[in-house]
């Protein structure tokens, strides 16, 4: 582990490019990241140390990309978890020491920005410029955490695949739900989130109360 520093602008200018645009959420998100990330000892998040670094998002919001381009944690590598709580919040876990930190992005964070740069063109312009030069500490409210990760949450090849008894698709990771002694996915356990209103191909199992509730 080197203590090489991350490069603040080399950051930005690849979470700009890969989120398509500018905004107040690249700068907090890569500030985030880097401090989330040399608090837990990782300074090649996408190299060396890639294998060792789990990322929990507390929102789908710009900064979520930022993290994402910094860290290199993606949902489909299973590295990068979306906790749906609707905070400007994550947590960086190192998975070979333990060691994890949330970092919640401090509210007073956003009139201490206006206070920086009341000459900016809008709001929102010199919100940007401030979390740029502002410090961690003003930006950030930071806790050490615990975070059990579970088993079937890991990365890597899925831990049990069974199939659903109401539609017959099949469930893995053991998402499925067990309900009146049957097996259900989650969508026919009275979860989904989606109604299904036809069916175009390939669907014949009748018994999904899911897919034809709005037909019956
Ligand atoms: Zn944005
Ligand atoms: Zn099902």
């Amino acid at each position: 582990m080197t203590n090489k520093p991350f490069d603040f602008n080399a950051l930005l200018h690849e979470s700009v490019r890969i989120h398509g645009h500018l905004c107040a959420g690249q700068v907090l998100g890569v500030r985030m990241s880097m401090l989330g990330l040399r608090e837990i000892g990782i300074s090649d998040p996408k190299g060396t140390d890639r294998k060792s670094l789990i990322v929990y998002v507390e929102m789908d919001r710009c900064a979520t990309d930022a993290v994402q381009s910094v860290t290199g944690c993606s949902l489909g590598h299973r590295t990068m978890k979306f906790m749906d709580y609707g905070k400007m919040a994550a947590t960086f876990l190192n998975t070979k020491t333990g060691k994890a930190m949330r970092l919640v992005a401090r509210e007073d964070s956003r009139d201490k920005a206006k206070e920086r740069f009341p000459e900016s063109e809008n709001k929102y312009a010199g919100q940007l410029e401030a979390y740029k030069v502002m410090s961690d500490e003003e930006l950030f409210d930071a806790m050490e955490v615990v975070v059990k990760v579970r088993p079937e949450d890991l990365p890597g090849r899925p831990m049990r695949r069974v199939q659903c008894d109401s539609c017959g698709e099949h469930v893995q990771d053991m998402r499925e739900v067990y309900q009146d002694g049957k097996v259900l996915c989650v969508a026919c356990a009275g979860g989904g989130y989606y109604t299904a209103v036809d069916s175009k191909f390939n669907i014949q199992n009748s018994n999904c109360a899911v897919r034809y509730a709005e037909k019956s």
